[in-house]
């Protein structure tokens, strides 16, 4: 109960040793999901790949990726869940669906019994390396509907033996409320949304700095490792703020930030292999290099994944880039963003997180958007800026040092600035989506 660790044994393995669980349980996986899963026997079939293809985690490589089209594919060919189910279904107990961002159809996921004891395994890793206890009161801000989003992490709290307090059906004033009434300690959100709750509290007289609350965990979007955006949800908060990332397609997290805070997330090495790739060869890049992570998950039953491209930008270091101890290697940024999210402007690499940070460094911005037009033929960025009510600063003052902040991290592109109406911008409960590309759609 002492230890910093869920799993001490695990999480300081040395590497060798990591390495070695890896390729066991590569193996074993290989055997469950060509016997059981039609979509992944087809496929190991034509790579002529077998568990006894693998015998050093370099061998991973003969494994074909698996990408979400063909997830895709697969489920519209056959419904609802497409032949990559490797269980009757059954022995499901839980159906949930992606957030379908961009408009996209969702991906349908069948969880079983033995699943969601995983699934909560995983994040008890993060919540307790962020310190949660079974003294501590959790509050969730999350809507506990079809998007799978908190939901292991509200179980892996009633594995730890702490009091969860669901609000799922609360308006965000009401949730401020309860978070002061009942003393809550740790506060799940995703980080737009805790900093929605903090500047409703504000608006209330509700003191958060001054709360029991003293950790902020939030999931569901890059911005919980984007130094700016943390830093504003920890003074807010008066709170330490710990990321967590996972994606419905494997139906938890696969990395958390420990109490160090080293900048970045451990992976979570025992119950995955986490690759690093160039998005455009599908070659691995080194630590320390920018490139797309690929998925192969050990834990869940129902649905096999095996090397699944996340469309996910991360950059890894050893894990003793950390004091913390572990053996598990780190994420640097978390997730630095989405393979997809870069927009070109007159030639110009723009990513939407670099924008976020330096919005972040303005207190009394309370909400952005970054729209994208085609004026008489040339590309216009503009970044739409909400002020905080209430703020004694107006977009007047900041505006020009906003719009040269942009410009010297862009290469000296001239972005607009504009300020949006108090109330007009859309707010986030879920994942946020503050680009809005017109230059695509009108094509
Ligand atoms: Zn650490």
């Amino acid at each position: 109960m002492n230890s910093p660790f869920w799993n001490p044994k695990n999480e300081n393995l040395p590497r060798a040793d990591l390495e070695r669980l890896q390729v066991a349980k590569l193996r074993r996986l290989l055997v469950d999901a060509s016997e059981r899963s039609a979509f992944h026997r087809r496929k190991l079939d034509e790579a002529a790949v077998t568990a006894d293809s693998i015998t050093s985690i370099d061998d991973l490589r003969r494994i074909p990726f698996t990408t979400r089209d063909e997830w895709m594919e697969a489920q519209d060919a056959n419904p609802m869940f497409g032949d990559l189910l490797a269980r009757p279904r059954e022995d499901a107990i839980r159906y949930h669906l992606t957030s379908g961002t961009s408009g996209r159809n969702p991906l349908r996921v069948l969880d079983s019994r033995k699943d969601w004891q995983w699934i909560s395994e995983c994040w008890a890793y993060g919540f307790w390396a962020a310190g949660v206890r079974p003294t501590d009161t959790v509050f969730f801000a999350f809507s506990y509907g079809s998007f799978i989003g908190f939901w292991g992490a509200h179980y892996c709290c009633e594995r730890i033996g702490s009091l969860v307090i669901p609000s799922g059906n609360m308006s965000t004033d009401m949730r401020v409320r309860q978070i002061a009434e009942m003393d809550v300690t740790t506060v799940c959100a995703t980080p737009t949304y805790a900093l929605r709750l903090a500047q409703a509290a504000s608006e209330q007289g509700v003191d958060l700095a001054g709360s029991a609350v003293d950790k902020v965990i939030v999931s569901g979007e890059p911005a919980g490792s984007i130094p700016e955006t943390k830093a504003l949800i920890e003074r807010h908060w008066g709170a330490k703020c710990f990321d967590t990332a996972g994606m419905t397609e494997l139906g938890t997290i696969c990395m958390f930030e420990c109490s160090h805070q080293p900048g970045g997330m451990h992976v979570i090495d025992d119950h995955y292999i986490e690759e690093v790739i160039n998005p455009d060869t599908g070659d691995p890049v080194g630590y320390g290099e920018r490139g797309e992570r690929v998925v192969t998950s050990f834990g869940r039953a129902m649905i096999p994944v095996l090397r699944y491209k996340t469309r996910d930008l991360v950059v890894k270091v050893p894990h003793d880039t950390c004091s913390c101890g572990r053996t598990f290697d780190i994420y640097e940024g978390g997730i630095q963003g989405r393979v997809d999210d870069m927009l070109l402007i007159r030639g110009t690499n723009v990513y939407p997180r670099a924008i976020e940070s330096i919005v972040r460094s303005f207190d009394a911005v309370d909400e952005f958007q970054i729209l994208v037009e085609t004026i008489d033929n040339v590309d216009e960025l503009t970044v739409r800026v909400e002020m905080k009510p209430g703020s004694s600063v107006t977009f007047g003052d900041i505006c020009g040092e906003l719009q040269e902040d942009l410009k010297e991290h862009h290469e000296m592109l001239r972005m607009n600035v504009a300020e949006a109406e108090r109330g007009s911008l859309p707010r986030f409960e879920l994942k946020a989506k503050r680009v809005v590309d017109n230059r695509r759609t009108k094509a």
